[in-house]
């Protein structure tokens, strides 16, 4: 009877019967090898033991990439607290000076959020996408500017540093757009600083009556949050919604009446958001 052959990672070959013709010892022969062949391959890089230089040569490189992590984790922790405990122009200051900075904080700001079971910048984007094609956005505090690369409507994206070509350098207190020249403002986890209240009023003199402004922080920061966004209605926006989640919650207002630039805002003190030493 002809048989036909069948190869396994390209090594020894097996035979093999036709189809309906296969017998229970054949298939049990056939699983053996099968078994045989699994063991020897994944015990092939087992069996080469490393020599005394290698060894040495490997544990020197994890101790340098666990110095390096901690280093940049102590630096991420640095740079968090000063973003959310000194106005908002000695943080333009802190990034002017030492660019790379902005990187080493967006890698940890990352590495955090990636542990949150939903991230409120999906849930933005995800309503954005429901609204007009031709609604202008300003991201304020945009990091790596995710709307604009995710939306197709047009998007102005403000942060501190520029970490890519989609992003405009400034500080959010002061933005370069006109008044009244958007249709929605997003402060996704961004109202970090001492002067808040500059930025809440930037967000209504660039958004036009009956804008959107979303707003995402962290829960812990809030020691009431009903009376965070009472407070933001202060600066003439009506809250529509707000949606509490694990961790952060994310409230969307309507900007309903425009803000004398001379007019004296409240103050608003939220704690700031620290991250453990790990
Ligand atoms: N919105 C982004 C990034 C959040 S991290 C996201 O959800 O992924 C907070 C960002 O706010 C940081 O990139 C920080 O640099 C920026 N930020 C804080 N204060 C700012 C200010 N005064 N002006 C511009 N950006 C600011």
């Amino acid at each position: 009877m002809e048989s036909k052959t069948a190869s396994i990672s390209g090594s020894k070959k097996i035979s093999l019967k036709p189809k309906n013709v296969r017998s229970s010892a054949y298939v049990k022969r056939l699983k053996v090898a099968l078994t045989k062949q699994k063991v020897n391959s994944n015990s092939a890089h087992q069996r080469t033991p490393l020599s005394a230089p290698q060894r040495k040569t490997k544990e020197r490189a994890s101790i340098a990439s666990d110095a390096r992590q901690r280093l940049e984790s102590a630096r991420f922790r640095y740079l968090n607290e000063e973003l959310y405990t000194k106005s908002s122009s000695e943080a333009w200051e802190l990034f002017q000076e030492d660019p790379q900075s902005f990187d080493i904080y967006h890698k940890g700001f990352k590495n955090q959020v990636l542990k949150w079971p939903v991230n409120p910048l999906d849930i933005i984007i995800t309503d954005l996408m429901k609204g007009p094609r031709n609604w202008v956005i300003a991201d304020f505090g945009c990091g790596e500017a995710q709307i604009a690369n995710t939306i197709p409507n047009k998007v102005h994206s403000f942060d501190l540093v520029a970490a890519n070509d989609k992003v405009t350098a400034c500080d959010m207190a002061s933005v370069p757009l006109a008044t009244k020249a958007v249709d929605v403002v997003v402060f996704c986890l961004s109202l970090m600083g001492s002067n808040i209240h500059d930025f809440l009023k930037e967000a209504n003199r660039v958004l036009k009556i009956g804008g959107t402004l979303y707003v995402a922080e962290v829960e812990s920061r809030c020691s009431n949050i009903n009376d965070f966004l009472k407070t933001i209605e202060r600066f003439g926006f009506q809250l529509k919604e707000n949606n509490v989640q694990k961790y952060f919650f994310l409230a969307k207002f309507s900007k309903i009446q425009n803000m004398s630039p001379k007019a004296t805002m409240p103050r608003i003190y939220l704690k700031p958001c620290l991250y453990k030493k790990r």
